[in-house]
């Protein structure tokens, strides 16, 4: 009987919902108004020759390396951040490395560096989900292949500061160093720069969150011009299809749309971090467009919320599966008028559970 490789059966399973979620939806980082108007123009003009060709992906990866002032041999345009993980576990893992990564982080790393045969390690945060620097690198081994790190992270909106990474990328030459930057438009602080001279430094971007595109399926790598020839190998030549070509390098042009969409979105973290503050409601300031907030002290209770605010029609995620995170929900940030939309609902929500103020804070 036909049965899959070994480290298949290992791969943890992640189940995102598929179909059904309707109305506001918080619950998957998601830009909630949609992408540039010159994103759809681009698509309106689409014609059957663009639909008919292999799509070349050339000239969007110079576009892309013109605007991250880096060369075209050391990005490549991938079909979302997470084909970029894939590749990356596919180019430096085998069985028995290992892996490390931050706990709570997303599960996509531990999916795919298992998938590869990685044993992976997962590195505890400190309190508040603090970086842990020290107790990874004190994790890093002769095993150690790759070490993945969201920054900001996902679920928790926490930063690893940039000489913390460093001192990493530097003290395991021999395994390739991820800092995940799909959040970057809402923190600021990039890794970019500092790839030159660090060639097991990769870092990530996505046009998922920000711009608007997660539908599309955009993300970049980059990293040394050398390490991505392999990874270049590992790639399908036609990994990006030619609608997300077409619209990139709109999206990229439209700058303005984005510096306003961020601007809202920071506004917004600011008025819910203030609002659970006055309400005594436990949370985590996030450098990212989402917060992770304390609802309550089991997985039955952050339940109970979760559908009481589907009840008012936002959509928020449960993250009580994620270690530290029992009774946490994490809310995406919309602009203003979302932001009012939750506000209200989450005042009603609060109410109904009983949540009141005075509750500590993690
Ligand atoms: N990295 C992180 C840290 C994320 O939170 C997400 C999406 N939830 C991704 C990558 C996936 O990005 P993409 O849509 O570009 O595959």
């Amino acid at each position: 009987m036909l049965s899959s490789r070994k480290a298949v059966l290992s791969v943890p399973s992640y189940h995102p919902p598929l179909a059904g979620r309707e109305g506001l939806r918080l619950d998957f980082n998601e830009n909630t108004v949609g992408c540039s108007p010159r994103v759809l123009a681009r698509l309106r003009m689409l014609d059957t020759e663009e639909l008919a060709k292999y799509p070349e992906r050339e000239s969007a990866e110079t576009r892309v390396a013109e605007f991250l002032n880096v060369t075209p041999a050391e990005v490549l345009l991938t079909n979302g951040v997470d084909e970029a993980i894939h590749l990356l576990c596919q180019t430096y893992l085998e069985s028995g490395d290992e892996a490390l990564v931050v706990v709570p982080t997303y599960s996509m790393y531990r999916i795919y560096a298992s998938a590869a045969g990685a044993e992976v390690v997962g590195v505890p945060a400190e309190a508040e989900f603090r970086f842990p620097a020290e107790t990874l690198r004190k994790h890093i081994g002769s095993r150690t292949r790759l070490i993945a790190i969201a920054n900001p992270n996902n679920p928790t909106g926490a930063v690893a500061p940039q000489q913390e990474l460093l001192q990493i990328a530097r003290s395991a030459a021999d395994a390739a160093l991820l800092v995940d930057e799909a959040y970057f438009e809402f923190y600021g602080q990039t890794m970019v720069e500092c790839q030159r001279g660090l060639p097991n430094l990769f870092v990530t971007r996505t046009f998922s969150k920000a711009y608007g595109l997660a539908g599309l399926r955009l993300g970049v790598l980059v990293g040394d011009g050398g390490q991505m020839q392999a990874i270049r190998r590992m790639s399908s030549p036609y990994n990006v299809n030619a609608i997300a070509l077409a619209c990139l390098p709109e999206a990229l042009d439209d700058q303005a749309y984005l510096r306003q969409y961020v601007g809202e979105i920071l506004e917004s973290r600011r008025r819910l971090q203030r609002f659970l503050e006055s309400g005594g409601i436990p949370f985590w300031p996030s450098q990212a467009n989402f917060v992770l907030v304390r609802a309550g002290h089991s997985k039955l209770e952050a339940a109970k919320f979760v559908e009481q605010m589907r009840q008012r029609g936002i959509l928020v995620r449960d993250r009580s599966v994620d270690p530290g995170c029992e009774g946490c929900v994490r809310i995406t940030l919309g602009p203003r008028d979302h932001a009012d939309r939750l506000m209200t609902a989450l005042e009603d929500t609060f109410e109904v559970l009983g949540i009141t103020p005075g509750v500590s804070r993690p």
